[in-house]
């Protein structure tokens, strides 16, 4: 529809547009912002405004907007085979090219990749992968998984069961059977009177008593984002996985790290499970792996579950039309390619990062926050309405959405969850952005602060 007005299309999506987390009838009174442009760290609405994106649109624009060579090389491969499946003893050869590669990028011996369209369709691969590894070896009753409460795995049935999502588990009898949750580690929310080393032991424990309440025997993975993003990016103690992988080895439990956020530099490495320094059997890939330039999810499989699978597993009966991808797979790859060349995680970790780092903390000063937290290029503001005290505002959430709407209004994208302000700004963020990001907090901070009649900094 070329030329349509932005009243027009406001009018038109209200009417035919259902949107994703959102309440409907809501979002059609205010009306949608619709963005029509992206170069590096910014994003253009039709209305012409210039905004600072601190979200990486949904955690997942890695090497910024704008990249050309990411939609040549999309294009050069629909030109030469825009599509086959790997059914049918079939495959194509950026989907071979980028197996290799991610074999070789993720940590250890997670060699073996499954390929989806998103992270929500990776983790119910691994539902039924995992629970299929343990019944072709005799051991049927290994079903069970363990996740945390507040945790978000996905969307799908499998997906949003996985995840701990109280408002998600009310629409559609949700979680399926055989799915625990235990509490997170949410130093902020369990009080924090703790040193970091003995709270990571007790909020591992959690996972311990849990196994031992359904009997190993009974439990078949346990499954955690290593930096729990969308409740409010809670960064674990920093032995709190070292600690989760000891007790998954010592019950035969097997170790999933859903990394579609952390994946691919958001912690400062490539993944996480660097970061903390442990061995997943089993990693969840999305967002990240194109920069979100194009749908694709992965599942990196160990050479222990992988060879089960393959030598006692029979048939894997499960698939999509678009496992492996052709255009994505070469999308994927040429990302991959440029993280690399310009050594964009590398500059993350030695340089903008503690630069992002210093700068955010400095924000925990303001009257309104109660915790500034972050690692790599992901972190959050805690808004209290007192400090030191660790309590929340009544009515979770108001003041968040208040602040996120002031940030909007000066130009930077930040998301709200509870009273949380997330941060997840594109990996190429310069200093200079970094300045720019601090200085439309403060504002925002500031200008929250004086609408609910609190002190100003
Ligand atoms: N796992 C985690 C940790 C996520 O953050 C998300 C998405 N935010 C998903 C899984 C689901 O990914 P998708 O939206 O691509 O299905």
């Amino acid at each position: 529809m070329p030329g349509i007005d932005t009243t027009t299309l406001q009018r038109l999506d209200a009417a035919h547009h259902l949107h994703p987390f959102n309440d409907n009838a809501a979002l059609a009174k205010r009306g949608t912002r619709i963005l029509t442009r992206g170069e590096g760290c910014y994003v253009w609405d039709a209305e012409g405004n210039q905004l600072l994106d601190a979200f990486a649109g949904l955690w997942c624009v890695n090497v910024g907007y704008g990249r050309k060579e990411l939609g040549r090389v999309a294009a050069h491969q629909m030109d030469e085979l825009a599509y086959y499946n790997s059914f049918f003893q079939c495959t194509t050869e950026p989907t071979v090219r980028l197996s290799a590669k991610l074999a070789e990028l993720t940590p250890h011996d997670l060699n073996h990749a499954f390929f989806t369209n998103s992270g929500s369709e990776a983790n119910d691969t691994i539902l039924r992968m995992v629970r299929h590894f343990w019944a072709v070896q005799g051991k049927p009753e290994k079903f069970n998984f363990i996740s945390r409460h507040d945790g978000y795995h996905g969307s799908t049935v499998a997906g949003a069961s996985l995840g701990g999502m109280k408002g998600m588990h009310k629409q559609g009898g949700l979680p399926i059977p055989g799915i625990h949750h235990i509490d997170p580690p949410y130093w902020f929310g369990d009080g924090g009177e703790m040193d970091e080393e003995e709270y990571g032991r007790v909020a591992a424990k959690r996972l311990e008593d849990k196994i031992l309440e359904l009997g190993p025997e009974n439990v078949a993975a346990f499954i955690g984002e290593p930096v729990m993003g969308a409740i409010g990016v809670y960064i674990p103690p920093r032995n709190y996985w070292k600690e989760i992988e000891r007790i998954c080895r010592q019950y035969d439990v097997l170790l999933v790290a859903d990394e579609v956020i952390c994946g691919f530099g958001r912690t400062g490495n490539w993944f996480a499970a660097e970061t903390f320094d442990f061995r997943p059997d089993v990693m969840t890939l999305a967002k990240g792996i194109t920069s979100g330039y194009i749908p694709l999810g992965a599942v990196m499989f160990n050479d222990r579950v992988a060879e089960v699978l393959a030598t006692k597993g029979g048939e894997l009966a499960h698939g999509y039309t678009y496992s492996g991808h052709p255009v994505c797979a070469a999308v994927a790859l040429e990302n991959i390619r440029i993280l690399q060349d310009e050594k964009i995680i590398e500059t993350c970790r030695n340089d903008t990062g503690p630069y992002l780092a210093e700068k955010w903390k400095a924000l925990g000063e303001h009257p309104l926050v109660g915790e500034a937290r972050i690692l790599g290029m992901v972190g959050a503001l805690e808004l209290v309405p007192r400090k030191p005290a660790r309590e929340y505002f009544p009515d979770r959430g108001r003041v968040g959405q208040m602040c996120r709407d002031f940030a909007l209004r000066s130009g930077l994208i930040l998301r709200a969850t509870n009273d949380a302000m997330l941060l997840s700004p594109p990996l190429v963020i310069t200093k200079a952005q970094v300045d720019e990001l601090a200085e439309k907090t403060w504002r925002a901070l500031d200008l929250t602060a004086r609408e609910l009649g609190m002190p100003t900094a």
